[in-house]
């Protein structure tokens, strides 16, 4: 787990809030506002900047920031309130003394889709409430018990689905072509160890700097030359404005890789299951770009469209 200790990003090193013993489990949150992605450097004046607002909070009467940690979209766990304290932010006194509460940087517009490193740290933090903070096995959204959107829909369905580490269980059809990182492994570490191009390896994944992994990450291998097979095609009934679908991501990785990504809401191109205009248009790109596709760019891909965008070669 990548903790952020209270004072490593500026808080009084013990939080002022009440005892508490042990909880029934974790309750999960997002941020219910617009938030944009950010590069690492800024995640600690966003989690300063939520303390604030929390002690400026007259209604409220906060001591501390509410939540006993918050997740940034990199993975790293900043210690809120932290271990054996009562959160503030589960919506009243008794559901406040009933579970921690752990807050992704997720916004409710912006960047709402948490990639698999934010659900890694969301996983760690949980699991370190209850190695180290006698949580129990209950794992829920805020919106269990109380009336909120929060933590929005997708993080919602991670929740239910029991809050698995990203990479575990279940998923893509592409297992070959993936890596699952282990503890210690460095991006550099594991390129050498499967005679890769760490940079080819870091822009297949869409890593910049400070190219960090996690534990449980999967990372998508470079294609190394002729030979390459695109997973199977999985109809055209998993490409539907507005649907989610696995193989909307698997192709929003491929869209990332090849360069179409200029239609975005203002926060970037990420990959996500959610097949948006924005995904539409940049997919037409795509097959504008291709002669074999550029007589019909939909922006739907058909099996022609999702063969080339898994077997090019940028
Ligand atoms: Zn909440
Ligand atoms: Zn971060």
């Amino acid at each position: 787990m990548r903790l952020v200790e209270r004072a490593a990003w500026g808080a009084p090193a013990t939080s002022p809030a009440a005892y508490l013993p042990s909880a029934r489990g974790v309750k999960v949150h997002y941020l219910g506002s617009a938030y944009s992605s950010r590069a690492h450097s800024l995640c600690d004046d966003y989690v300063r900047k939520i303390r604030a607002e929390h002690l400026a909070n007259a209604k409220e009467n906060y001591v501390d920031i509410a939540y006993n940690a918050v997740v940034c979209e990199h993975g790293y766990v900043y210690e809120g309130r932290g271990l054996h304290k009562r959160t503030g932010a589960n919506g009243n006194a008794e559901l406040n003394g009933r579970d921690y509460a752990v807050c992704a940087l997720l916004g409710s517009s912006g960047f709402t889709e948490p990639p698999d490193a934010m659900l890694a740290g969301l996983r760690d933090a949980i699991e370190w409430f209850r190695a180290n903070g006698a949580a129990g096995d209950w794992v829920g959204g805020h919106k269990d018990g109380y009336a909120t959107a929060c933590p929005g829909a997708p993080l919602y369905a991670w929740v239910k689905a029991g809050a698995p580490r990203p990479g575990g269980t279940g998923g893509g059809s592409d297992g070959e072509d993936q890596y699952t990182v282990r503890a210690g492994d460095t991006l550099s570490g594991i390129a050498r160890r499967l005679d890769l191009d760490w940079r080819e390896l870091a822009k297949v994944n869409g890593l910049s700097e400070p190219y960090t992994v996690y534990v449980g990450q999967e990372l998508d291998l470079p294609e190394s030359g002729g030979g390459t097979q695109a997973p199977p095609y999985p109809g055209r009934s998993a490409f539907v404005l507005g649907r989610r679908h696995q193989a909307v991501t698997d192709l929003d990785r491929q869209l990332v890789r090849l360069g179409f990504t200029r239609h975005h809401d203002g926060n970037g191109y990420q990959p996500g299951p959610l097949f948006t205009a924005y995904t539409r248009r940049n997919i037409a790109d795509f097959q504008r770009s291709r002669p074999e596709l550029s007589n019909d760019p939909d922006g739907y891909p058909g099996p022609v469209t999702w063969e080339l965008a898994h077997t090019l070669r940028r």
